[in-house]
């Protein structure tokens, strides 16, 4: 079992996916929509693993939400950096963190693989959720 650790620049976002892939083997994607490319999002998920996200200071949080609103994009007021994002489907919770805010800018995870997902509808998109992110808790520990 390996942990990967993401932290936003101030520490109020902190997010750790436990897989038991190699950093090689982990799929990394980067999403086109406007959103992601402005912060020059490279997705990480493991649908085997399970992912913990803290938040320290929930009122230093925002959960940005756009297109079909179906998602929290996860923003940390303080800093401005964007730790990843998380959906309930189904009666549970998964999520992606962003490579950029692991250990080295999450080089060791390789290129990511460019993804369109603009023509999907929402159902897909929940689906393609479940299918592919990781089991997550969220935790706001003040
Ligand atoms: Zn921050």
């Amino acid at each position: 079992m390996a942990t990967i650790n993401g932290r936003c620049h101030c520490g109020n976002l902190q997010a750790t996916l436990t897989t038991e892939k190699a950093p090689q083997d982990m799929w990394l994607r980067a999403c086109q929509c406007d959103f992601c490319r402005s912060h020059n999002m490279r997705s990480l998920s493991d649908c085997d693993g399970r992912m913990e996200m803290r938040i320290k200071d929930g009122s230093q949080v925002n959960r940005y939400h756009f297109g079909l609103g179906m998602v929290d994009f996860l923003i940390c007021k303080s800093c401005g950096n964007y730790i990843g994002a998380v959906q309930e489907v189904d009666g549970q919770l998964y999520g992606i963190m962003n490579a950029n805010l692991t250990e080295n800018r999450g080089v060791q995870f390789g290129e990511a693989e460019q993804k369109f997902y603009e023509e999907e509808t929402g159902d897909q998109r929940s689906a393609r959720r479940k299918a592919f992110w990781t089991p997550a808790t969220l935790t706001i520990e003040a």
